[in-house]
């Protein structure tokens, strides 16, 4: 029997409008609210992203779709269930103006749960800019939640999945399955653990690729006033992206931190390795994986890291100040409910790019055709053929233009 004690193995993204039920929905299936920070509790949207796990479960008694749950104890019977999977739900951010938070988490997701709720017309700007996202991504593997369904009559809800079939066959060019659910009520997320637990497959992971982790948050974990002696190393939290990473391995950290007017790679070794609460030897592709360092804490704090790109020693991808991109860009900006047409930057106009999980200014520095050519403003560290995002400010807003290919 699969144990609970292991990290989860894929991470499944929350996508949607804001208000439209993704964090109720992470709750329902984790039983954790994702706003953790208090930050984001006082703004009431989701800022950074927030990560927790949920384990696909069946109840050996029941009979489908009754038996799948997220419970550990079946709702209908109260009998031990059985953990069939553990997965991460990544909760992205509905806000439009934090588009970019969404895209680097977009980069982490193995699947997505697009969010639309049964109480308003559909598409809603952000459904639309979403699923925009989700496909630059190619996250493919999507299944529909329409939340809120309590709300409506039976006609309106009929009427608003029509609605989704054919926002979907329009923007997507096919339908993924969709599940009518009250998130708040626990209403039919038995069918939605169901769908999930068919769709929802881990993709083949090769361990034996140099190990990757994209950084998405940094933490200083030491309480004010913690004697020197007792201070902990600096912790930094990501998505491994390909192969795995040890306790003991020595570690380099690129671009790094900005001394002297550059970017100086950090290099340390890993004291310790977290899947939520659980101490893991060894940490592969899935969740969020919690790196203790023995790196200065004031260098973790705050988030400082994100952005960064984490391996063995001398094995990691170069690190570029400036970029050529092959770039494709939308006709109309879809993050707006008006019909705005995407002008095209010009040479000399701010850009910014969204790459794994950083998140740099850009200038457009030439342009010939498709290609551009952008001198970053902090560098990143990357493959070529990395697929990025492009937003513009407009409005005075970043919305996202565009996307592209790094060609050099
Ligand atoms: P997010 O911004 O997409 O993360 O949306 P939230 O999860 O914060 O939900 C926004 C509001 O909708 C909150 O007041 C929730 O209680 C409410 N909500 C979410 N899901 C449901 C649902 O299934 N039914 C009802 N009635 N309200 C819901």
């Amino acid at each position: 029997m699969l144990s609970e004690r292991i990290q989860p193995e894929m991470n499944i993204g929350t996508a949607g409008h804001v208000d439209h039920g993704k964090s109720t929905l992470v709750q329902a299936l984790t039983g954790v609210w994702p706003e953790k920070h208090s930050e984001e509790l006082k703004r009431g949207i989701t800022i950074k992203l927030g990560y927790a796990n949920a384990e696909l479960r069946k109840c050996p008694n029941c009979d489908e779709p009754k038996c799948y749950t997220t419970s550990r104890k079946c709702p209908v019977d109260g009998n031990d269930t059985v953990l069939i999977r553990k997965v991460s739900i990544v909760d992205c951010p509905g806000h439009d103006t934090l588009m970019a938070t969404m895209l680097s988490g977009a980069t982490l997701m193995d699947a997505a749960l697009l969010v639309i709720a049964s109480n308003e017309p559909v598409p809603q700007p952000q459904t639309r800019e979403h699923l925009a996202a989700l496909k630059i991504m190619e996250v493919k593997n999507i299944i529909v939640v329409q939340t809120k369904i309590e709300l409506v009559s039976r006609e309106e809800a009929v009427k608003n999945y029509e609605s989704i079939v054919t926002f979907l066959e329009e923007n997507l060019g096919y339908v993924p399955p969709i599940i009518p659910v009250s998130a708040l009520h626990g209403v039919n997320i038995n069918y939605l653990v169901r769908e999930m637990v068919k769709r929802f497959i881990p993709p083949e992971r090769d361990l034996s690729k140099p190990p990757r982790m994209l950084v998405a948050r940094s933490f200083d974990v030491n309480r004010p006033g913690t004697k020197p002696s007792d201070l902990k190393g600096g912790v930094i939290g990501g998505a491994i992206s390909q192969g795995k990473f040890r306790v003991g391995d020595e570690i380099e950290i690129r671009p790094g931190v900005h001394v002297g007017g550059k970017y100086m790679p950090l290099t340390t070794v890993i004291v310790s390795l977290k899947s939520e609460d659980i101490d893991l030897e060894e940490a592969k592709p899935g969740g969020l994986i919690g790196v203790g360092t023995k790196l200065d804490p004031s260098l973790t704090k705050a988030d400082n890291m994100k952005g960064n790109v984490v391996g063995l020693i001398n094995e990691l991808p170069p690190v570029f100040s400036s970029i050529d991109v092959e770039a494709s860009f939308f006709e109309k900006i879809v993050g707006f409910k008006e019909e705005i047409k995407v002008e095209q930057p010009k040479v000399g106009d701010l850009l910014q790019i969204s790459i794994g999980t950083a998140t740099v200014p850009a200038i457009l520095e030439e342009r010939r055709g498709d290609l551009m050519s952008l001198t970053l403003r902090i560098p990143v560290c990357t493959e070529l053929e990395q697929r990025l995002a492009i937003s513009m400010r407009v409005s005075g807003r970043w919305r996202l233009v565009g996307h592209g290919l790094i060609k050099g």
